[in-house]
């Protein structure tokens, strides 16, 4: 599958770097307005695939994004100080504007992946003025929000985290919701399989989890200046599931229908990943307080949208 990646910088390349290690995609152009970047990024990465996976890697422009079936883009402006977050949003809404048409020009069957914050507008910004068919245009949404409940869970169960089934929904951001009462560790009801095996999920345990999830990103941020690594992770997994037609259920954004009150909203719940885009989603099953906590999360974002007219 060739790869298109908008934005070279720390989440582009990593995305990149994650796909050559694991063979998500043949082809990649790396493309950034700073175009020796996208050039550096590439050759970097090219020098690792005798390790990893021979894909071929490059730098280029939007023509030779030219037969790409997946487009990533990754672009952005960063806050300026004394710059508002509406004036932050409204910048990138333009960078998106500008980048958009140049994609669809060249890759014009292309599923476009926004990565770039906040992701849930930014989505609900090009799947509104791009016009194309619902679902082929994704945010990353909650995938890595999902993929921390997932390992939280599982160190604190002595579990792989592949057993256990369990997503985070709404806004990639402070308002997610975690869903506790639909997880399952294979099959059995989380608190179940919690209370038998001897590790209960006490009151405690849960405001761990949900802050080791809600706020990961601050913490890593004051660590080391940003957040990548996962991510880049993350859309190499979204990858994979676009090559393969896996139909794969992953929690990714886009606007959405099912629920009431917050109708046209772009936000993450469990959807299933194949060729085209998300081809289905699967109408989550919440507590009523976790729904209403879903309802307050589409609310934030809706009003965040608005303030940009979409
Ligand atoms: P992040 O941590 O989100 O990856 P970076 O600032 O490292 O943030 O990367 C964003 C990249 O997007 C930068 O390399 C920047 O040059 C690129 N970029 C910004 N505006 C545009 C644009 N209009 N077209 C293409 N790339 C852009």
């Amino acid at each position: 599958m060739k790869v298109g990646i908008v934005g070279s910088g720390f989440v582009g390349s990593t995305a990149a770097y994650a796909m050559v290690l694991e063979g998500a995609a043949t082809n990649i152009i790396l493309v950034d307005i700073n175009e020796a970047l996208a050039r550096a990024q590439a050759e970097d990465i090219l020098h690792a695939t005798p390790f990893a996976k021979p894909v071929r890697i490059r730098g280029g422009s939007y023509p030779d994004l030219d037969g790409a079936e997946l487009v990533v883009l990754a672009c952005g402006v960063g806050q300026k100080p004394g710059e508002t977050r509406l004036q932050l949003l409204e910048r990138n809404a333009k960078v998106f504007q500008q980048v958009v048409p140049q994609v669809l020009q060249a890759a014009p069957e292309a599923v476009l992946l926004i990565a770039s914050n906040p992701v849930d507008v930014m989505t609900q910004v090009v799947a509104g003025f791009s016009g194309l068919a619902p679902g082929r245009v994704i945010g990353s949404g909650t995938i890595l929000d999902t993929a921390r409940y997932r390992s939280l869970l599982g160190e604190h169960l002595a579990v792989s985290p592949h057993s256990v089934h369990a997503y985070v929904l709404g806004e990639h951001g402070d308002s997610e919701v975690l869903a506790w009462s639909s997880a399952k560790v294979g099959g059995v009801p989380l608190l179940n399989f919690a209370e038998d095996s001897g590790r209960g999920i006490t009151q405690e345990v849960k405001s761990r989890i949900d802050g080791g999830v809600r706020y990961a990103a601050y913490t890593i941020i004051e660590g080391k200046g940003a957040t990548y690594y996962g991510i880049g992770a993350g859309l190499a997994r979204i990858a994979r599931a676009i090559r393969d037609d896996e139909r794969a259920v992953l929690t990714v954004s886009i606007p959405t229908f099912e629920i009431k009150g917050v109708e046209g909203v772009s936000f993450s719940l469990p959807r299933v990943v194949g060729a085209k885009g998300v081809l289905a989603t699967l109408p989550p099953s919440l507590s009523d307080e976790e729904m209403a906590a879903l309802k307050r999360s589409g609310e934030i974002l809706k009003e965040a949208a608005g303030e940009l007219g979409y």
